[in-house]
């Protein structure tokens, strides 16, 4: 069985997915979003051990040429998280699936299923099918939370083992989103089509950053291409704040509630049935 980098395993959610759930946020991304709010789990740690001064516990060595972390003295001060200049944690570990079993089994009586997260958690596909192979026989439900950037087409055992899709679709046109990404969106598109065609698109997010982003732009052609598919699909409209990110755009962009409700009108008369703003 394979192993994850995991950069931590949050035993309850109530905001990552429906119910009670297990969320496990896995270390690394593609995307190097301007306002990301986990920028800790974008890069692999490369052990230069400029963050094991900022410890106020001692909890981070180097040992080796790595930096090794003591977990049962880490007081979760963040200090290291804050340091990294690398976008990366030195908290960030490998688990093999009974692991990160192990632990879902201590709270699968309190939880409805598990949310693999990110990071972007399909650049560990192996890892995260295995996983959820391991879940859905606990009779738990397997959520992914993904960029979009990983095709989830052509793996009919990966599609097996997950039950639902939460799907970023962060701008519609290509050229917005490498800006805000350093990607194209070509891929986010056609996991869009594809994971609504067979049922497993649980929900489409799109933060909204005015000034930023063509938000109208965005929210009128997603919110079309969801309501062509199935109109049910939950559109998330998520207001962005400028708290924990790591670029402070500055308070200006935070959009207003008038704006959010032009454009939950928006993806209304464009027929889709199910928009929530957060
Ligand atoms: S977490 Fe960041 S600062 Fe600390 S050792 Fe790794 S790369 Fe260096
Ligand atoms: S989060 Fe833990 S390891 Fe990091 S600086 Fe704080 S106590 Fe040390």
């Amino acid at each position: 069985m394979s192993k994850g980098l995991i950069n931590k395993i949050l035993p309850f959610s109530s905001v990552d997915g429906p119910g009670n759930r297990t969320a496990i946020f896995m270390q690394g991304c593609n995307f190097n979003c301007l306002y990301c709010h986990n920028p800790e789990t974008i890069n692999n740690c490369h052990n230069c051990g400029l963050c094991i001064a900022t410890c106020p516990k001692g909890c981070l060595l180097k040992q080796e040429g790595f930096v090794a972390w003591n977990k049962d003295q880490c007081i979760d001060c963040d200090n290291c998280l804050k340091s990294c200049k690398s976008c990366s944690s030195p908290k960030a570990i490998w688990m093999s699936i009974e692991e990160v079993m192990y632990k879902i089994e201590n709270t699968k009586c309190f939880i409805s299923g598990i949310t693999i997260s990110g990071g972007e958690c399909m650049l560990q596909k192996e890892f995260v099918t295995e996983l959820c192979e391991e879940v859905k026989a606990l009779n738990l439900t397997t959520f992914i939370d993904s960029n979009g950037s990983v095709p989830f087409w052509g793996d009919d055992r990966l599609i097996n083992a997950i039950d639902m899709v939460m799907l970023d679709v962060k701008a519609y046109d290509s050229e917005a989103h490498k800006m805000l990404t350093g990607k194209d969106n070509q891929i986010v598109l056609k996991n869009l089509d594809y994971l609504a065609s067979i049922n497993k698109l649980y929900e489409v997010r799109t933060v909204i950053v005015p000034e930023v982003l063509d938000n109208i732009r965005t929210v009128d052609m997603v919110s079309k291409r969801i309501a062509k598919l199935n109109a049910n699909i939950r559109y998330k409209l998520i207001k962005y704040r400028p708290i924990g990110v790591r670029t402070q755009l500055i308070n200006s962009y935070v959009p207003t509630n008038e704006l959010m409700e032009e454009l939950y009108d928006i993806a209304k008369a464009n027929g889709c049935k199910n928009i929530v703003i957060i």
